[in-house]
């Protein structure tokens, strides 16, 4: 607990401000949490539709044992109900057949992913370099070239590459930093739960994060949009809204960097900011369908190689996203930064999922009930390719302000980026207060 209670603002109402929010709270700060939408969640937000919960955002968290939720849940006492992924239901689809996924030492064995037994071997030493540290890579070289140039068998990049295609959600995994990529799976091959969904949706969390800020006493205001920052000095002064002036001692700022951008203009972090601005987002087509009834299938997770398509029955995980019965099974779709916005592609990439549905799902026409149908979701606003850079968590040239989103440095990937960029902010936040 802080001496005196201090004022933290935080605006944002996604995964990385409530986060923040709440753990600020418990821990003794006032907070005032300010969201311009209705609603909160941000990218994390469900939307009901003919009694299915289509969250935009889906909700698969990697390496849970070690995932900043759990640190969260210890922390702040929430309860998470954690389902976890069953590799054994999970397939390759590689056209003229399934194969096993390797995400285990029984799938690696199975899979025809990789042909010849000599290439499972490789696959597996490589896998033991990376948790022992062997291999970093370089900065400046891409994870393709790093590949190229260490002379790894060619059907062993395939596959490492197959991998980070559908855990940093690209199709293009060759141009990953090879830095970002080797920390990546030096904490995916440790662990022993790989993805993990939350029964009750992203809805769940956020209402438990929720209830965290509002049993410490600390406010929410939604429909709150913050128009711009006022300085004093080398700090943070105050924010505004239409309302008026909203002062405080600390300052969170977890909304995209297009929004801030826009509200710290003419301020002493303006040209901090503007670099952020120009980072093109992770943009993904995503297409879900609610069925009135079941359609059985062996399998829960289903990635096609050839369309870099997964789809994943996203009820079987979170059964109280379904009316009795139901069924909701979510695609999405790998776009390049070019495809975004380009109609006639987006038409494309639809009728490939439909024929994937028709593949895997047959009758899901007669059984649809509602769809939702997005051709550009940002799942991650800075995505982790070429030369783009993360925002850090803080600038030299401002005292009292912090960052937080999926856009700024932190661990892992999508929302685990929100969550431990989040957990940062709020570890600066309290250091500073007790330092008062
Ligand atoms: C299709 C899709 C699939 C995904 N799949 C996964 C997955 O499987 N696993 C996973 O971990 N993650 C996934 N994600 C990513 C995950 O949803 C995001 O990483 C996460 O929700 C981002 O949270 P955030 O708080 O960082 O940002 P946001 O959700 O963008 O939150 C920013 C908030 O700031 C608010 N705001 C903006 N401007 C202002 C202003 N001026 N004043 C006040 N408030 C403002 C916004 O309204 C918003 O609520 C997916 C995302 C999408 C879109």
């Amino acid at each position: 607990m802080f001496p005196m209670k201090k004022t933290a603002v935080v605006i944002g109402g996604g995964l990385a401000g409530l986060s923040v929010a709440a753990r600020l709270a418990k821990n003794g700060m006032h907070v005032k949490l300010l969201e311009k939408a209705p609603k909160l969640g941000g990218r994390a937000v469900t939307i009901p539709l003919k009694g299915f919960n289509f969250n935009f955002g889906a909700h698969a968290i990697y390496t849970r044992d070690s995932s900043y939720i759990r640190k969260l849940e210890r922390e702040l006492g929430i309860t998470v109900n954690w389902r976890d992924f069953d590799p054994k239901k999970a397939r390759y689809d590689l056209g003229e057949e399934l194969t096993e996924m390797p995400a285990t030492l029984e799938g690696l064995y199975k899979t025809k992913i990789l042909s010849a037994t000599t290439a499972k071997a490789a696959f597996a030493i490589e896998v033991m370099k990376t948790v022992c540290l062997l291999e970093r890579g370089e900065e400046g070289v891409s994870i393709g070239e790093w590949m190229k140039r260490t002379k790894k068998a060619p059907e062993v990049q395939q596959l490492m590459l197959l991998l980070a295609s559908s855990n940093f959600f690209t199709q293009e995994p060759e141009r990953i930093p090879s830095t970002a990529f080797f920390k990546y799976y030096q904490r995916m091959f440790k662990t022993s739960k790989a993805v993990a969904y939350i029964a009750g949706g992203w809805e769940s969390l956020v209402a438990e994060l929720e209830r965290v800020i509002v049993q410490n006493g600390s406010e929410i205001v939604t429909k709150a949009k913050i128009e711009r920052v006022l300085f004093e000095g080398n700090r943070v002064k105050a924010v505004e809204t239409s309302e008026g002036l909203i002062e405080g001692d600390e300052f969170v700022f977890a909304c995209p960097p297009k929004e801030l951008a826009k509200i710290f203009e003419d301020t002493p972090l303006a040209n901090s900011i503007a670099p952020y601005l120009m980072q093109r987002p992770n943009t993904v087509l995503v297409y879900d369908i609610g069925l009135k009834s079941r359609i059985d299938s062996p399998y829960t997770y289903i990635y096609d190689k050839q369309a870099k398509v997964f789809l994943t029955d996203i009820s079987h995980y979170d059964p109280e996203c379904v009316p009795e019965g139901g069924q909701l099974v979510q695609a999405i779709a790998y776009l390049k930064s070019e495809e975004v916005g380009d109609r006639e592609h987006a038409q494309k990439r639809k009728d490939a999922i439909e024929a994937l549905f028709d593949k895997h799902l047959p009758g899901w026409r007669d059984e649809l009930v509602a769809k939702r149908y997005t051709e550009r979701a940002a799942a991650q606003e800075i995505k982790v390719e070429d030369d783009q850079k993360l925002m850090p968590v803080q600038f030299h040239s401002c005292a009292n302000a912090v960052f937080a989103g999926d856009w700024v440095q932190g661990v892992g990937q999508l929302s685990e980026l929100s969550f431990s960029s989040g957990w940062e902010a709020g570890n600066r936040v309290m250091h500073r207060v007790t330092l008062y």
